[in-house]
């Protein structure tokens, strides 16, 4: 393949309305170009690594059983209408209507089209278990759209279901995926991990996230330094730690701590250690307010909160709504002596504390010596705390490390959410009517595509991993004006891609160094120059893009070299 009959456009600049690495390089790279804010047009290098990333992900569903076909995009309202999810799911489906006024959306997701789809043609518990999946746009109307492809209006995903005959099979079915998902990026040579998600009410082992490590993601996880645990931080549960305070429980008291808002304000008054203080966090939610209480050196985690309440929504509380509904002073709220009854719930390691300090809902007043069961009670005690680096691990108590990541994918257990409110039912052994058992995997493959560049580049540009770089090799001519280097560059790369090694030759008339430059930018994880030795003394530079090293081959045997350099690369 010629470079000049490529359509890539590459740019000089870096575009201003690009703010993360991987927008910034697809654009330079010619690989994408905006249509509407959120919405792309991949341009041929970007559809080439989708390719390659959705061949991939289709070898591995196939793999697992997974059978594939294609939903519309256009989804009718009234199977969301059964679902309850019409009403639900707000601004950010794209909704539409016919000119006979029918109301549809562009799917966002398509677990009613599916469950539609299959309770009508399955009856028996003989045709399960069932793998269907697809590789299609989906459509979410983000608020404010941004990152490039990294959060998009539009973008590629594969969406696998399962439907199986009871939980055993779901485990299976959730079992054949994880793995599938962690070959998927094992084979695009990316650095990953499997974390524990967040699965609301469901709980358990109910959903992982497959997260690619960049430091520009937008996940925060935890990893074991010793196990392989990993979970995303507002899943991670945490064990109780050591008690810290002994001794005598002392007589509450009040004691004046003027403008001292924050607990390190009052650590510092009182000269007391930040964790022998408690910090009252107060919350308004759908169950009106809740107090929740960490150890003062600790944070609460609100999605604990919120599952453990069975909330449906959580913010925290305004400074009106501290003096309106808790009848308190914002800066001095406290378990202690609240005017009104407010539900408490509370981290297990306050409850162990003895003589701490507390807030005492009187302006400019802190209580000291407040002892938790005597001077308060807790409606709920539980683990509510955000995991920080160095808490144990919970699995083998080693010190935790936190890493940033970008989800690419994500598997969830579903249960029968979906096969009950849609009816999706079927004749079991004994001829009773079951719901299906369900479970929903996706891939975010343009995400994919821009994680990889998140993850791999540098001040020059891309660096592919070679089982999804647009092209594996570049071939260049140093000087363009030399028939006898453009001869043999052509050859180099025809040969090269009658081995099934993907590679380009650049023929246009420019200066080296803006060939050089462009193949940087593109990122071809390996370049290989045609200059005057390579005629005088038949010998081909290579040069890898992620490290830098060069190799010389002589031009009778560099095809095997190069075949085994990028096996290992
Ligand atoms: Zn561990």
């Amino acid at each position: 393949m010629k470079f000049s009959q490529i359509y890539a456009p590459t740019l000089r600049e870096t575009p201003a309305e690009a703010e993360v690495v991987s927008h910034q390089l697809m654009l330079r790279a010619g690989m994408i170009r905006k249509a509407a804010g959120g919405i792309y047009t991949y341009l041929p290098l970007a559809w080439r690594v989708l390719k390659k990333i959705e061949h991939i992900v289709r070898e591995e569903m196939d793999a697992q059983g997974g059978q594939e076909l294609l939903m519309p995009i256009v989804q009718p309202a009234e199977m969301w209408q059964e679902s309850g999810r019409w009403a639900v799911y707000g601004d950010e489906m794209f909704r539409l209507t016919d000119r006979h006024d029918r109301n549809f959306c562009l799917g966002p997701t398509h677990e009613e089209m599916i469950t539609t789809l299959v309770r009508s043609d399955v009856r028996s518990y003989r045709q399960l278990p069932i793998l269907l999946y697809q590789i299609q746009n989906k459509y979410r109307d983000e608020i404010r759209p941004r990152f490039g492809l990294m959060r998009g209006r539009e973008f590629i995903m594969k969406d696998l279901y399962s439907f199986d005959k009871d939980e055993d099979g779901l485990n299976i079915s959730y079992k054949k995926m994880y793995d599938a998902y962690t070959n998927v990026f094992s084979r695009c040579k990316l650095k990953f991990r499997p974390v524990e998600a967040d699965s609301g009410a469901i709980g358990g082992s109910g959903s992982h996230e497959f997260m690619v490590l960049a430091e520009s993601g937008e996940a925060e996880i935890v990893y074991c330094t010793s196990c392989d645990y990993a979970a995303n931080v507002e899943k991670a549960e945490l064990l109780p730690l050591d008690e810290i305070s002994t001794g005598e429980k002392l007589p509450l008291t009040q004691v004046h701590t003027p403008n001292c808002k924050s607990i390190a304000d009052v650590a510092k008054l009182l000269h007391i250690d930040k964790q022998q203080t408690i910090k009252s966090i107060a919350f308004e939610t759908d169950q009106g307010p809740v107090l929740a209480l960490v150890r003062g050196d600790h944070e609460v985690n609100e999605i604990k909160v919120l599952n453990k309440l069975n909330l449906i929504n959580i913010t925290m509380a305004s400074e009106k709504s501290i003096i309106d509904d808790y009848q308190s002073v914002p800066g001095f709220i406290g378990p202690c002596g609240l005017p009104k009854k407010i539900k408490i719930i509370a981290d297990v390691n306050v409850m162990k504390m003895i003589n701490a300090a507390a807030g005492a809902n009187i302006a400019d007043y802190h209580l000291q010596n407040v002892n938790p069961g005597r001077d308060f009670a807790a409606d709920i005690i539980a683990d509510i705390r955000l995991i920080q680096e160095n808490d144990p691990c919970p699995h083998c108590a080693m010190p935790v490390k936190k890493a940033r990541g970008i989800e690419v994918g994500q598997v969830f257990k579903l249960f029968t959410k979906y096969s009950s409110a849609l009816k999706a039912t079927y004749l079991d052994e004994n001829g009773k009517e079951k719901p299906m058992v369900m479970g929903c995997y996706g891939i975010g493959v343009s995400r994919t595509m821009a994680a990889a560049i998140e993850q791999n580049y540098d001040e020059h540009g891309i660096i592919w991993p070679v089982p999804i770089a647009p092209y594996q090799v570049v071939v260049i001519p140093v000087n363009s004006k030399d028939t006898n280097q453009v001869q043999l560059a052509e050859l180099v790369c025809r040969q090269l891609n009658l081995h099934g090694i993907d590679s380009v030759w650049d023929d246009r008339n420019e200066r080296a160094g803006v060939k050089f430059k462009d193949a940087d930018l593109i990122g071809y994880p390996l370049k290989i120059t045609i200059g005057p030795k390579s005629i005088s003394e038949q010998t081909v530079e290579v040069k890898e893009r992620k490290t830098g090293q060069i190799h010389f081959f002589s031009t009778s045997d560099y095809l095997e070299n190069i075949i085994e350099l990028l096996q290992k690369l």
